[in-house]
């Protein structure tokens, strides 16, 4: 099956004398230029060139309702209705925190930011106030946003490596953190014990994301154990990993970390970020108090958010998280079974409604674009999610898809 493509290109071309590379978000840009999306409804997609598909990326895991579902829809008109940028406290703020607080205790207080990104940076800050200190221990290979002290070492291209240093991150940026295996009790504890008495917090994910390898409870428990053991925090980044359980990875896990952030899905596909934790550490923001840390933004909390941000969450009690945790080990297994067919090889990593096609070899293009050519949307990279737009039907149909572009590949068609 071939893909028709000519208006995704003529808008690349268009686009490319614009913007370098066509693209506003590293991410999006795969060679020779990626198919333009148009539109989208529930689990379907379709681009520019008319090209239907089942979106199993859902923006990165964002859309965990899939598009435009209509009590989302709903939230927005009723909320752009009646005006939705306002320098002031709003009940909207109120309702998405509450929700928020609900399911996650450790969130004694929390602020809203505009993206993850801007989360980390917030908390981050919050941490080294609290602290007094500056170093920030995180993990090789793990993705915290585009900050540029959190970037280093979060390399797309090498998952488990540690990357080259990016241009543009001075080299004083990267001696505020240390970079520690992942899932590693043994180095995490050697590099505290060596560096323990300057870092104001230790950065992990529940899982690493980008690959979706998930870190033993074992593991997580004593990063907490470790960080204040040294006098340090844990931050806990459940940008992703908030979809896994009602109350996140760290309800699965047990823990209660001192500062969590958030992000995708508390905004119902809308741009959002929120961080919060312990009151005593949160109290470092509060302007009654002099000396305290300054959080800004226009937009932050604005009201469109954070009504598609409350239906989001409404629609997602945790049977919604069980039924599409179980559409997850149905996908998986569909897909582990298209590889096994082709003769492929490759795995399925994957946690709850989240995972990573992993395929031998560097080059993913090829089955990346046979599987587009098959009606299914999912990263270039790999990854993969499920929203709770999708039944098992749509998840066998999209099992289905992989298969034939496995088997494509496999015969070294493309
Ligand atoms: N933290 C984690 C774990 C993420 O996966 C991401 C984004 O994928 C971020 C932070 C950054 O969030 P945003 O893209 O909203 O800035």
């Amino acid at each position: 099956m071939s893909l028709a493509t000519t208006r995704s290109e003529a808008l690349f071309t268009r686009l490319d004398g614009l913007m370098p590379a066509a693209c506003t978000r590293t991410t999006t840009h795969y060679a020779p230029f990626p198919i333009a999306i148009a539109s989208g409804a529930g689990a379907r997609i379709e681009d520019v060139d008319g090209n239907a598909y089942i979106d199993v990326l859902n923006n990165y895991t964002a859309l965990v309702h899939g598009h435009a579902h209509p009590t989302i829809v709903a939230a927005i008109e009723r909320r752009a209705r009646a005006g939705w940028s306002f320098p002031s406290p709003t009940t909207d703020q109120a309702e998405l925190a509450t929700r928020i607080r609900a399911r996650f205790p450790s969130i004694e207080r929390l602020r809203f930011t505009n993206s993850g990104t801007e989360a980390v940076m917030v908390a981050v800050r919050v941490a080294r106030a609290f602290t007094g200190r500056s170093t920030i221990v995180k993990a090789i290979g793990g993705y915290h946003g585009g900050w540029e002290q959190v970037a280093a070492g979060a390399g797309e291209d090498v998952p488990g490596g540690e990357a080259p240093p990016e241009p543009g991150i001075p080299a004083a940026v990267r001696d505020l953190v240390v970079q520690v295996p992942y899932d590693d009790e043994a180095a995490l504890a050697a590099v505290m014990a060596e560096h323990g008495d300057d870092v104001a917090a230790i950065l992990l994910e529940p899982l690493l994301g980008h690959v979706v390898e998930p870190a033993s409870a074992a593991y997580l428990a004593a990063a907490q154990r470790i960080a204040h053991a040294h006098g340090a925090l844990l931050l806990l980044d459940e940008v992703i990993s908030a979809r896994l359980h009602e109350g996140g990875a760290q309800a699965l896990h047990g823990l209660r970390p001192d500062l969590t952030t958030l992000g995708k899905i508390i905004g119902g596909g809308l741009p959002v970020g929120a961080f919060g934790g312990r009151e005593d550490v949160m109290a470092v923001l509060d302007p009654r108090r002099t000396g305290g840390v300054e959080h800004h933004g226009t937009f932050n909390g604005n009201g469109i958010t954070m009504a598609a941000g409350c239906a989001s969450l409404d629609l997602l009690p945790q049977a919604e998280i069980d039924r599409i945790d179980a559409l997850g080990a149905r996908l998986a297994s569909g897909l582990e079974r298209g590889l096994a067919d082709a003769g492929l090889p490759g795995r399925i990593s994957r946690l709850g409604s989240i995972m990573h096609v992993h395929v031998a070899g560097e080059d993913r293009s090829p089955l990346f674009w046979a599987s587009l050519a098959e009606g299914l949307y999912m990263a270039p990279r790999g990854q993969v999610s499920i929203s709770t737009a999708m039944d098992e039907g749509i998840v066998d149909e999209a099992a289905a898809a992989f298969g034939r572009a496995a088997k494509v590949i496999a015969g070294g068609a493309r």
